[in-house]
């Protein structure tokens, strides 16, 4: 038998966990293209069958739909991740359009949203989460489009695509710009200050392309390093420059790859489809699906963090002007000064690295120790999994979480810890299977829990740098939201149907505890003493945590601010106005002013070619969030178990099922102030 016959496709099974050990690429195209199908089918059939829509004929049956596609297509993306090969990018890529379709589709099918709204009728009889994915689906639907007269919709879905296409064109224009300039060096006193890494990485890009000496390039690996250590001042500022004007009128390549049209464009055209949907600008549209609730408290929000980090920022430039002064005769500090001088006073006043902490963080203490202080926290017990379950690589390790009262099982989870070939960088959470419960079924949610630490060497466990040991407890909070929700619905459980600038609450708020001493004695030991992490050095780690924090701030606030106003502000009268405003943004609120050929807006894909438009802002937000979160903690203990069980009930259990400013307000006893994330900065304000 073919493995294209569906009984063979294990894709398609359709309860337990993915049978990785079956999983072909072969298997992906047939599965998802019968399960899109299918879908499309049965939605049709449901709208054309059921007269009088709800929540059991009607929702529940839809959710389904959804939860068996996306549980098909969790293992093909998870597996693309970690475990690529040319037939599975092939079979992953050639899904991406026709799920894009397929959503697309629904999103606007008339007959569906017709009968999502005879639902919303129903919905006051309905509990609070219930409504929420009703209002949800309902807003979804407009902002695609669905209920615009004939020809608005028409001008809606081409602005939609020629859209997808600029953004795209952005990104292409920047990677070409990034890929097109290269600097060869062959005499190795340019290279002083340079640490070992980046002369390897440089050594092993030359020898690639067969060339001599050292090649580096504007990667952010072989970029970064430059401008932070290398001791050549001419070499820092060419760098600089050719970094700083990418994809623009300037620079090196200057209009080669100049992204200015596009960015015009995209502006304008954003700015027409907010207004097709009825809003008075693209800020405002950004906003419908977030917490933020109007542009004035985005505003307000960011002015405030700015107007109270200002001072500090300058007396810590101040502080940096005098170090480079003093200790290396340099006066007026150019942009590619900065990094550099502001590297050289952190060793110079914390002498710390990253490398000298790793042998207090052994794997094997981390991470008992993390789900020890979860276990405190949140009431719930971990462990390694007695389930014989199919995996994808042999490291890989199955895990449950229990209820430590009851000892009902909550949520399972794969732990896949180490760097290896074939394998994306960076640490994620991502869904595996979501929490469903309705008349037929019940099933728990699983998640993916990927990291890439170095692997032991011998009999040595992994050692992981402070850094690391964040990132661990970060990505367990998103982690901890998708498993330990209890709404029932696909769509509104674990972090779906969060919104955008509330989803890293949790996580942010995880990363707290491993600067905490009490937490800081559950998850280190030093690998050959088993000494918990020493005071001095903990004292050390501290003080530096918050160098230069509110200069950080205000070029966080700087971007969010420049991103927000260009969105608000646009008018088809006088164009973008890009510079103009950055500009402004600039006077108004950075202590640092980069040269007047700085192209940076040219290269931030992530409000010209990502997600963020208008959503820059929601780092801050968050952050904000989680430290006021933590205050709560600081207050009642950070590992008090009552403070601890509340975050679960009112944020971690709830997902997406509140509104995110009711949920916090739930748990904080009012809404958020920004008082404690200062504080955490070390900023007085
Ligand atoms: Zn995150």
């Amino acid at each position: 038998m073919s493995p294209t016959e569906p009984q063979d496709n294990p894709l398609l099974a359709t309860e337990g966990l993915p049978r990785f050990g079956a999983i072909r690429p072969e298997h992906v195209e047939p599965a998802i293209g019968h399960l899109i199908e299918d879908n499309l089918a049965q939605v049709a059939r449901l709208v054309a069958a059921v007269d009088e829509p709800d929540w059991e004929n009607f929702v529940e049956p839809l959710e389904e739909l959804d939860e068996r596609l996306s549980r098909a297509w969790s293992p093909v993306s998870h597996l693309h991740a970690v475990m690529d090969s040319e037939p599975l990018r092939a079979a992953y890529n050639a899904c991406l359009p026709r799920l894009s379709d397929y959503s697309t589709e629904l999103g606007q099918h008339e007959g569906l949203y017709r009968a999502w709204q005879k639902v919303a009728k129903r919905a006051p009889a309905y509990q609070p989460a219930q409504r929420r994915l009703v209002e949800n689906a309902l807003r979804d639907f407009r902002l695609s489009g669905v209920d615009l007269p004939k020809e608005k919709k028409a001008r809606f879905r081409e602005i939609a695509s020629r859209l997808a296409e600029l953004e795209a064109r952005f990104e292409q224009n920047l990677l070409d710009a990034t890929n097109a300039w290269e600097k060869s060096i062959t005499d190795e006193t340019r290279l002083a200050g340079l640490p070992e890494s980046a002369r390897a990485l440089a050594r092993q890009t030359a020898e690639r392309k067969g060339r001599e000496g050292w090649l580096f390039n504007l990667e952010f690996p072989s970029y970064l390093p430059v401008v932070t250590y290398a001791d050549d001042r001419e070499l820092r500022r060419e760098f600089y420059e050719a970094y700083a004007t990418r994809a623009s009128d300037q620079g090196p390549h200057a209009g080669r790859f100049d992204n200015s049209q596009v960015m015009e464009e995209i502006l304008a055209l954003r700015h027409e489809l907010a207004r097709l949907l009825g809003f008075a600008s693209y800020a405002e549209r950004s906003l419908a699906t977030k917490m933020a609730r109007s542009p004035e408290e985005v505003l307000g929000f960011l002015r405030d963090l700015a107007r109270r980090s200002r001072p500090q920022a300058e007396r810590e430039l101040a502080e940096l002007r005098d170090y480079a002064r003093e200790h290396h005769g340099v006066t007026g500090l150019e942009a590619w000064d900065i990094p550099y001088y502001s590297e050289k006073l952190r060793q110079h006043r914390y002498r710390i690295t990253q490398e000298e902490l790793k042998p207090w963080f052994p794997e094997t203490r981390v991470i008992p120790g993390m789900f020890e202080v979860i276990g405190r926290l949140f009431g719930v017990e971990i462990r390694r999994s007695d389930e014989p379950v199919e995996v994808w690589h042999p490291e890989v390790r199955f895990y449950e979480i229990r209820d430590r009262a009851s000892g009902e099982l909550l949520g399972q989870f794969y732990f896949d810890l180490y760097a290896r070939p074939h394998k994306r960088g960076g640490a994620w959470m991502a869904d595996c299977l979501s929490r469903i419960k309705t008349a037929g079924r019940e099933q728990i949610p699983v998640a993916f829990m990927t990291c890439n630490f170095t692997p032991p060497v011998g009999d040595q466990p992994a050692l992981l740098t402070h850094d690391e040991v964040q990132t661990l407890f970060h990505e367990f909070g998103h982690g901890l939201h998708h498993m330990l929700t209890r709404i029932d619905w696909p769509s509104i459980a674990g972090i779906s149907g969060v919104p955008w600038d509330a989803v890293e609450l949790p996580s942010q708020l995880m990363e707290n505890w491993c600067w905490e001493r009490e937490a800081l004695n559950l998850i280190s030991g030093h690998v050959e003493t088993g000494e918990p992490l020493p005071d001095d050095l903990y004292q050390r780690m501290i003080a530096a945590r918050n160098f230069q924090s509110a200069m950080q701030m205000l070029r966080q606030v700087e971007f969010a601010l420049f991103d927000f106003r260009i969105h608000h502000e646009y008018d088809p009268a006088r164009g973008g106005r890009i510079y103009q405003i950055l500009d402004e943004v600039r006077r108004e609120v950075a202590v640092v002013r980069p040269p007047g050929w700085n192209r940076f807006a040219h290269g931030f894909s992530h409000i010209f070619a990502g997600g963020y438009a208008a959503g820059y802002y929601a780092y801050k937000w968050a952050e904000v969030l989680s430290a006021d979160a933590f205050s709560l903690f600081e207050e009642n203990g950070v590992l008090d178990p009552e403070t601890g069980r509340l975050f679960r009930e009112t944020i971690l259990e709830q997902g997406g099922g509140a509104d995110a400013m009711e949920l916090f307000v739930a748990f904080r006893g009012r809404e958020p102030s920004i008082e404690p994330l200062l504080r955490h900065s070390g900023i007085e304000g």
